[in-house]
Order: C-alpha cells, then structure tokens, then sequence
C-alpha cells in the first residue's frame, strides 16, 4: 500500500485524492493484475509499472475545473478501467460511464469494480460512433475521457459528441500529440471544439511524453457525426 502512496507522491497528487483512492485502487488493481494472467487486458503487467502508468497517469487531471465541475463524465474505450476507475474512485460522488467495444473486457472490469466496492459506474459495451448517436447519450455529459484508443482527428469524431455544449473532453495523448493536432485541426472546428490548453504532467514510457489536452465544447455537434461505426477511422476528418 505504501508504494502507490509513494508513486502518487511523487507526481504531486494531493494528499486528499491519495486518501480517498489508495485502498480500493489497491483491490482494483489485485483483480486486473490476475486476470491479465488469463486475459490480454494491458501490456503493464509489474505492479510498479501498473501503479504509475496507470493509476498515477489516470489522475494527472484529477485536481482540473473541467473535472472538479463536471458530474457526469464518460471514458471511451476504457479497456482495463483507464482513465475511468481511478477518477471514479476519488469522485464517489460523480456518476461515470465506461465505454468499450470488447464485451469481454466490460465484463471483466465490471466484475472487478463490483468487488472493490465502486458503485458510481455503469458499464456498456459498444462502439462510440453507434452508442453517439442514441439519444440518451447524445450530448449528455459534462466531461469525455478517452486515453490511448485513436489517433486524435478520429477520437474527436468519437468522443465529442457525447459532450453537452458548454462541457469538455480531455485526451490523454502520447509522443505523437503534436503532430496528431496538427491533422485534428479541421476535425475540431466540424465537431465543435476548441483546444484550451495542454498539462504535461502524464507517466509515458521512459522518456516519452505522455500529455492530456483539454478541449472545450463550443458548438453543438453536426448531426450526422459520427459517421458509420468504422468510417471515422478509416476516412478520418482531415
Ligand atoms: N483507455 C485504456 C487505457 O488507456 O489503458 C485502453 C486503451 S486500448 C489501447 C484501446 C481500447 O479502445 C480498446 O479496449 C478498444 O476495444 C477500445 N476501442 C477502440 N475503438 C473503439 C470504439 N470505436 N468504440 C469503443 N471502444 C473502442
């Protein structure tokens, strides 16, 4: 337990979020580490590892207004829970959704999720472009997160959508962000966003950047956004 408390330290998460996250953050991991044996759910697999570029890289902009004054929040292409659980686990009082279109991996992190006692997720398998369009879901949330699932001139076609005008979507990005926002840059005015700014506080591998950027909801979305389930992908907005 003393080593996540280290880690979180050492990246200059507050003591208060450190608190209330490590315990049930200690239980969550337990579970993932163990079905990674069985299942290919993340490439991290030593506890060291896992604890930073996981936990610590998911709560980078735990203390940001975008999340602090958001209460319904969305991670797209959550995989193994990230950057979703950790930010659950510090904001019990947030409702999140965790999207991803492997059903074995929802299946998995949800039962992981139960047994450390969060209760403030729901869990849905799908694609983003299909679950965009229903109208439940359609502009719903004050906050997207998505970290590690396209490259960002399709990730703004899956995720922004899902924001409500006036709300945000924080992409966590690699080495290649400021290429990928350079190609982003039509996709964002046709969705509706615009780039605010950009914290470089993340937990790549060593010495790669790892950055999330903050984008903010200017205009509603096109209704014809997102395209077919596929067609972002692979006919991105350039
Ligand atoms: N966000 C996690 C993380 O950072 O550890 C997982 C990253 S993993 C590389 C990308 C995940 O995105 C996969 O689990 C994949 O199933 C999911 N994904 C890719 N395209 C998607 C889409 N269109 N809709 C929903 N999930 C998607």
């Amino acid at each position: 337990m003393k080593k996540i408390e280290t880690l979180l330290k050492k990246h200059k998460i507050k003591e208060n979020i450190i608190k209330i996250a490590v315990p049930a953050m200690e239980e969550y991991m337990g579970s993932i580490i163990e079905w990674n044996k069985k299942v290919n759910l993340t490439t991290i697999t030593s506890r060291e590892d896992f604890i930073e570029k996981h936990l610590v890289d998911s709560l980078i902009c735990a203390d940001s207004k975008e999340i602090r004054n958001s209460k319904t929040i969305i991670d797209v292409g959550t995989g193994a829970g990230f950057p979703g659980i950790p930010l659950a686990l510090v904001f019990p009082e947030k409702s999140f959704l965790l999207l991803d279109s492997q059903n074995k991996k929802i299946g998995i992190i949800k039962e992981a999720a139960e047994k450390a006692g969060i209760r403030n997720v729901i869990f849905i398998h799908g694609r983003a472009e299909d679950l965009a369009r229903e109208k439940d879901y359609r502009e719903k949330f004050d906050l997207c997160l998505s970290r590690a699932v396209a490259p960002m001139a399709v990730l703004l076609e899956y995720c922004l959508p899902f924001v409500r005008k006036g709300g945000n979507f924080l992409a966590y990005k690699g080495a290649k962000w400021q290429q990928e926002m350079d190609a982003a840059e039509n996709a964002l005015d046709i969705l509706g966003g615009k780039k605010t700014r950009i914290d470089k506080d993340g937990c790549g591998k060593e010495g790669t950047e790892h950055v999330v950027i903050y984008i903010h909801k200017e205009k509603e979305t096109p209704g014809k956004y997102p395209r077919k389930a596929g067609k972002p992908s692979k006919y991105p907005l350039l």
